[in-house]
């Protein structure tokens, strides 16, 4: 008798044997002048990206174009997603300066487009939401053309005030990812619900029409493709226009282990799919993250 996979109550699904990656997946060494200059930057600023906490492996691209995905809130999450390689721990009260501190150095690098997220904060009691505010009108204030984008946890716990407190100051893009598919949340995203994510979207939706929506979904962790069919669907009736789409890298062995590769062809009929949906924007690609090319996949964004 065949057992079921306990993590996913699915069939058993072979983990990926060790091997090199392959090569759609190699990139160059992160490191250049760019890649110091800007952490030295941020050091001195107190500030986290989720580019350097979470090990993306576009850094070097990113950062050596000048762009950076700003981690607000801290770098210690109040959850322990096991796909995720930002640490876990009991996090500090928010940073009053943070805000400030992060609107003058997107002035200093001189961004025309920034992407803020967070780490999830359930330790308090709006989840985050008043420090994203607070950035917004910081970055508002310092940076009046820069259009921004956030990337929002999914405030399980007080969804109503958290959008009540971000509806006072908009931002250009409002994002939140979907991550997998629903019967994979309990393994991979253990602390959250997928309707409660897809609700979050609508309700956001519903408040403000008028900014765009994004969310997101990794592949390789063992959904079928009908259940990422699904998934894409319920996004477009929650409200949301742009896609992304990207492979499962686990950061280390101990993290939930990859079930497969998914070729560049599969991703660019992902891409097709996505389109005929009716999604403006599909960023689908081994590589593409949340915050990939962010600038250039808004092309709705026009300022
Ligand atoms: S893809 Fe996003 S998280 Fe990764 S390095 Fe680029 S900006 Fe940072």
């Amino acid at each position: 008798m065949k057992l079921l996979d306990p993590r996913t109550s699915g069939p058993p699904i072979p983990t990926l044997p060790a091997g090199p990656k392959p090569s759609w997946l190699r990139v160059p060494s992160p490191a250049s002048m760019e890649v110091v200059k800007l952490r030295t930057l941020f050091r001195q600023a107190g500030l986290h990206t989720v580019c350097e906490e979470a090990h993306c492996p576009n850094i070097g691209e990113c950062f050596g174009k000048g762009t950076a995905t700003f981690m607000i809130l801290g770098n210690l999450c109040t959850r322990a997603c096991p796909f995720c390689d930002v640490e876990h721990g009991k996090p500090l009260p928010p940073d009053p300066d943070e805000p400030s501190n992060l609107a003058m150095t997107v002035s200093l690098m001189k961004l025309s487009y920034v992407v803020v997220t967070s780490v999830d904060r359930d330790d308090l009691p709006d989840g985050g939401a008043t420090q994203f505010a607070k950035v917004i009108q910081s970055l508002r204030a310092k940076c009046p053309d820069v259009r921004i984008e956030i990337l929002v946890p999914d405030f399980r716990g007080c969804p109503e005030m958290a959008l009540e407190i971000l509806g006072q100051t908009p931002p250009d893009l409002f994002n939140h990812n979907i991550e997998t598919v629903p019967r994979l949340y309990r393994p991979v995203r253990p602390g959250a619900d997928y309707r409660h994510s897809l609700n979050l979207l609508s309700s956001y939706h519903k408040k403000h029409p008028g900014v765009p929506l994004k969310s997101g979904i990794m592949l390789g962790l063992g959904e079928e493709k009908e259940e990422v069919l699904t998934v894409l669907k319920d996004l477009r009736e929650s409200g949301c226009s742009m896609v992304t789409i990207g492979q499962y890298l686990p950061p280390s062995r101990d993290h939930l282990p990859l079930r497969r590769y998914v070729s560049p062809k599969e991703f660019m009929e992902w891409e097709q799919v996505g389109r005929t949906l009716g999604f403006d924007s599909v960023a689908s690609g081994p590589l593409v993250r949340s915050s990939y090319h962010a600038e250039e996949t808004s092309p709705c964004l026009e300022k």
